[in-house]
Formats: structure tokens, sequence, C-alpha cells
């Protein structure tokens, strides 16, 4: 039997913000990579995008209108349309004079001497006489600055548009296209070894026996790993066995994290702390005060002389356990490795749809059905079986947090929803 000294149960606050903690002081894998603008979505910038000159580059047009001085068109005055700038040209004319006004199309330069742009929309264009004139139409006004984004509004020549630690989405994409980055430089993948642990598991391609359990858990994690940024080295499933599991754990030494399932409860066959322990292990938590996900293990192996010190998760084997803990505690270790800068869970609050009922002393993470209403953003629990009950797990898209003291939720109550 292992030694309990090393046992340790946290509440689930605590158990979050010592990981949180954790993955502050880590850095990124050194080494970072040059891809093509389009291969870094999902990726951490490993340098700074700064603005290569002022954003707009120029004064431009947000309509498509008239742009003169706002006074030549006050009081019923009119201006005389000398000409126009499509957006792509440039007006080749000396600056305007007041009283008169060039045609110009969203997105053009507005010519010097012009300090506004009327709509189109609010313009009466006359032609009396061979000159085009323009003059607001009844009950319009305008002033200067109106329909004009100054040069260098946006942004500044040189300024950080996107720090170090990024995560590349689309505005960020977008953005690093504007600045002229057809590539950037990327924190390499953090490697992410999953050893799903346990005597009942077969692999997907195999054929289980009446008693025997499809390996869920590693493709679970595998997608989670992608989603969070980084690569998973999918191990063979480890047998219940000490020697089995020390080369498992050997073989993925190499790699920055380890994750396994299965193998943390109190059974007697649950011998994944007892060999970590053998390996010099340092654990943080043995447990958290939370369902599903109570036995979750976090900690660290001893680094030797070519390797650092390696983190470790021993998630329970239970499928929603599993992903539930995997979002809750690795994830935020894990884009901590990635480099990224924003590394805890996604919470966000909805209305309580249907009362609900639970027990207290656990934080519950239920699986539940966020709908994403424009006003207000409700949430129900998708009814379920337990934390083995992957059915429902999959027909939920968040899950519920219940604090502990809580026995019973009043519908119409603001709540916490971890986001998947
Ligand atoms: P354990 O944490 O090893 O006690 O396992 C708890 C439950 O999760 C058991 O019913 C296991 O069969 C199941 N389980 C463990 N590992 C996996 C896995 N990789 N995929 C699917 N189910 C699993
Ligand atoms: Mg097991």
């Amino acid at each position: 039997m292992q030694p309990e000294t090393h046992l340790r149960i946290l509440d689930f606050p605590d158990a979050l913000a010592l990981v949180l903690d954790h993955a502050g002081k880590l850095t990124a894998r050194p080494a970072p990579e040059r891809l093509a603008l389009l291969a870094t979505q999902g990726r951490t910038l490993a340098e700074a995008v700064a603005a290569d000159r002022p954003q707009p580059p120029f004064d431009r047009s947000t309509r498509d209108g008239f742009a003169t001085q706002a006074a030549s068109v006050q009081q019923g005055a009119a201006a005389q349309v000398i000409g126009q700038v499509r957006a792509g040209e440039i007006w080749q004319g000396a600056a305007l004079l007041p009283g008169q006004a060039v045609e110009v199309m969203t997105g053009a330069p507005i010519p010097a001497g012009a300090d506004c742009v009327v709509m189109l929309e609010h313009v009466l264009d006359e032609e009396p006489s061979g000159l085009r004139r323009v003059h607001l139409a009844e009950g319009r006004s305008i002033h200067a600055g109106e329909n004009v984004v100054p040069c260098g509004s946006e942004a500044r020549a040189g300024e950080v548009l996107l720090p170090t630690g990024t995560r590349m989405g689309a505005a960020e994409i977008a953005i690093a296209a504007a600045c002229g980055r057809a590539t950037l430089q990327v924190f390499a993948r953090p490697r992410i070894a999953v050893i799903a642990t346990g005597d009942e598991l077969v692999e997907v391609e195999d054929s289980p026996l009446p008693h025997q359990i499809r390996n869920s858990n590693s493709y679970a994690l595998a997608t989670q790993i992608a989603a969070a940024g980084a690569e998973a080295i999918r191990q063979p499933v480890a047998q219940d066995t000490c020697e089995a599991l020390l080369a498992s754990i050997r073989a993925a030494r190499a790699c920055d994290l380890l994750l396994l399932t299965g193998g943390v409860s109190m059974g007697k066959y649950d011998l994944v702390e007892a060999v970590l322990l053998e390996l010099g292990a340092e654990f943080f938590f043995t447990g958290v005060r939370m369902q599903p996900g109570k036995p979750v293990v976090f900690g660290r192996l001893p680094g030797t002389a070519d390797r650092p010190p390696q983190y470790f998760f021993g998630l329970p084997g239970n499928p929603v356990s599993t992903q539930v803990t995997f979002l809750l505690f690795a994830a935020p270790l894990l884009r901590a490795l990635c480099g990224e800068r924003q590394q805890q869970p996604r919470f966000v609050q909805a209305t309580l749809a249907e009362p609900l009922r639970t027990k207290t002393g656990l934080t519950r993470f239920l699986p539940a059905l966020l709908h994403y209403d424009l006003h207000t953003p409700t949430v129900r629990q998708v009814p379920w079986q337990g934390s083995g009950d992957q059915a429902a797990n999959a027909r939920a898209n968040g899950y519920l947090v219940v604090p502990p003291d809580r026995e019973t939720l009043a519908a119409g109550e603001p709540v916490t929803v971890l986001l998947q």
C-alpha cells in the first residue's frame, strides 16, 4: 500500500487557483517556428505584430458621398462638385477650397482641404446650369470630422497590435494581414502524452467482449488537446499493473505534459498514484471536492540531467470526469505551455431555465445545454446517469456549476456555466 503522506484533498476553487499559479510560471517551449499566415490559426504568437504604417493609412471616407468643408454646406449653402475619388484612387487636384466638394466612395482617401463627408443620402444633387452642386437635404446636418476616419486613428505606425502570447483567430490573422505579415513566428506546439489505463479497455478498432470497454478517453483528450493548440501523443492502453504503468510513463518522459486517465480512485488496482510516487513524484493535490472528477491528481515528476521536471495529471477514468477535469485543470496548464497569456477555463453566466436539486458538499459540474439567446442566454441540466454517461455528455454543450453549499437552484436564477 502506498504511504498516505502525499494525500491532499482540496476545495475546487483552491485546486483551480493552484493550477493557475503553476500555469502562470510556465514558459512555452523554446525554438518557435515560422508559419504561413493562415497556418497560424489556433497557434500562439512568439513575436509581436506591430502596425507597419498608420491605420488607416490616409483620412478614409466611411461613406459614399461628398467630401467637403462642413461650413461649405451650412445654412442652405451649396458646394460645387469638382471631381470624384474612388477607393484605390487619390485626389490629384489641389486642396479643396471653401465651397468645393469632391464625390467620394466608401474607403476612398478624402482630398486635402475637406473636413467631412456628407452622405449621398443626405444631399440634393443638382445640375441647374451644367454645374453640379450639392446641398444638404431638409432636416440634415453635418459637422467637421463626420464620416471620416483620420489617418492613424486606429493605430499609429509601430504600435503593437498583437503582443507575444496572442492566440491566433480570424481577427488576429486579419490584422496581421493588414500589417503585411505573410509569415509569423509561433511557439512550437507542446507535446502532450495521453495514457489510458485499465485492464477492461480495448481500442476502437477492436471488438470488445461483453465485459470490455472501448477506450474513448484517449480520443476525447486528443480532441481537447488539439483544440487547445497542442499535439496529442496517444500511447497504447496501459494495463493495471505497476510494470505496465511504469513502462508507459517512462515512454512518455520526452513529452511536455503527461495525462493519464483511470486508475486514480481508491480501488485495489488503481495504481497510478503509487507508480508516480515510486518515480519520485511531488503531488500538489490528490483529490478535489468536486463531482464529476473527485479523484483527480496533479503533480510533477522530478527532472533528470537531460530532462526538465514533467507535470502530470491523473484524470479519473469516467469519461465525463476525464473531460471536465481536462477543461478545468489540464487545459490551463496546456495553454501556458503553448505560450498563451489567457489560461483560465471559460466560465459564463446564464439564467437557469428549470429548477434543479443536488447534494451539498461538492462543487458540481453538471452536463448542461446552453441556449445562446440574443437577450437572455438560458441553461438547463441534461438528464444523466452520472459521470460515466457519455451519451448525456454528448447532448450537452457545457457544464452547470453548482457551488458546494447549494442543494436547490430555482428557475430564473443566474448561474455559472463552464464552456467546453
Ligand atoms: P477508473 O478511474 O479506472 O476507476 O475508471 C472509472 C470508470 O471509467 C470505469 O467504468 C472504466 O471502465 C471507465 N474508463 C476508464 N478508462 C476509460 C477509457 N479510457 N475510456 C472509456 N472509459 C474508461
Ligand atoms: Mg481503471
